[in-house]
């Protein structure tokens, strides 16, 4: 398909207006929002849990949308919402090893994956030297995956832009600020893309985002958040995601920014059997009832109101198109055969907290 237009985009959530919302009035916003999105996903959520739970039903577990590999604990950016900005870092730093990381590509090639993939979850991955090449690596490895890049931006030069990008299929810079602009490089990366026809075919999203702004309280973990009320609202995230941490770790979502859950290490174990474990599958059954239901999320306010639902529009989409079989499944669902009784209730790959 032919493209006439650079597909780079800026977008400032509401212009001026927007940001003065965000900057004078940040934790009504952030409130008024979240409700927002939730009533607007609720619906999507509880279809996408009964096709889960009908796919089991049949023998097929379905595989995450979107597996997220963080290769390096760190980050730069001083974002006051987040416990991993760089004056809130509590974790001891922690690098992913090759090793590991050339495990986990391996075993999604055996099953085809065609989710996305991003090697990123709580950190900036241009901290990691490595970053290019690793997306290099699993772009090869993984010929059906979608891969995923979010960054801060702040260490993104043209040369690392220029070498990265061919593996990507959908790069997001946050541009986080006290200001409602571009960061110079930024600002240079969007003119550069613009005035590149070989880059139009690419999906790049700018977003100017506040640096001060009251977001969710990550489970009890954003700093400038931490009241945690109880909540029967339900949450999709162990439906669609799982998260590695670098030292091999799964843990339960991003939110865990402090890393303090344990589903399983995948040194000693694969990525599906951490998926399929019985930990796994409690907090599974858990959150269909609502938060209130599992510790850790009891309190957690946080709604998905980025790319996810676009993930389970697609994946529901696919389902009508193509029906998932007993068994072995190798369809754009990602589904697997899943494994004996015995193994779904004996859970022996970690504990959660
Ligand atoms: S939100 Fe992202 S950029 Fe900001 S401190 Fe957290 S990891 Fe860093
Ligand atoms: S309720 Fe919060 S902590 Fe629990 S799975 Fe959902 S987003 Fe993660």
């Amino acid at each position: 398909m032919s493209q006439n237009r650079a597909k780079i985009r800026c977008v400032t959530y509401g212009g001026p207006a927007g940001w003065f919302l965000r900057k004078t009035m940040s934790g009504l916003t952030s409130r008024l929002y979240l409700e927002a999105q939730y009533c607007l996903r609720k619906r999507l959520y509880k279809r996408y849990m009964k096709h889960f739970a009908q796919a089991e039903a049949q023998g097929t577990l379905l595989m995450p949308c979107l597996i997220s590999i963080e290769t390096i604990n760190r980050c730069n950016s001083a974002c006051e919402f987040c416990p991993a900005n760089r004056n809130a870092e509590t974790r001891p730093f922690c690098r992913m090893e090759e090793e590991l990381f050339h495990k986990l590509i391996r075993e999604l090639k055996e099953l085809n994956y065609s989710g996305y993939l991003n090697l990123y979850v709580n950190n900036e991955p241009f901290m990691d030297t490595r970053i290019e090449e690793w997306y290099r690596y699993a772009r090869e490895q993984l010929p059906f995956a979608k891969m995923l890049l979010y960054t801060n931006g702040t260490l993104l030069t043209l040369e690392r832009f220029t070498k990265i990008i061919p593996c990507i299929d959908k790069m997001i810079i946050n541009n986080y600020s006290d200001t409602l602009k571009l960061h110079k490089n930024i600002c240079r990366l969007y003119k550069f893309v613009r005035d590149n026809k070989a880059y139009w075919d690419k999906d790049i999203t700018i977003q100017i985002r506040y640096i001060r702004e009251i977001l969710t309280n990550r489970a009890g973990t954003a700093p400038n958040k931490r009241k945690k009320k109880r909540s029967r609202k339900i949450c999709i995230m162990p439906f669609t995601d799982i998260t590695v941490y670098p030292d091999g770790r799964a843990g339960i979502c991003c939110n865990d920014a402090l890393e303090k859950t344990n589903y399983g290490n995948l040194h000693e174990h694969t990525l599906l059997e951490i998926w399929d474990s019985g930990a796994y599958r409690q907090l599974r059954n858990a959150l269909r009832f609502g938060r209130e239901q599992y510790p850790f999320c009891r309190g957690c306010d946080f709604v998905d109101a980025g790319i996810r639902n676009q993930f389970i529009k697609e994946a529901l989409c696919k389902r009508q198109r193509q029906p998932p079989e007993n068994g072995w499944n190798s369809n754009c669902l990602n589904g697997y055969k899943t494994s004996t009784e015995e193994n779904k209730t004996n859970d022996n790959t970690g504990k959660n907290s």
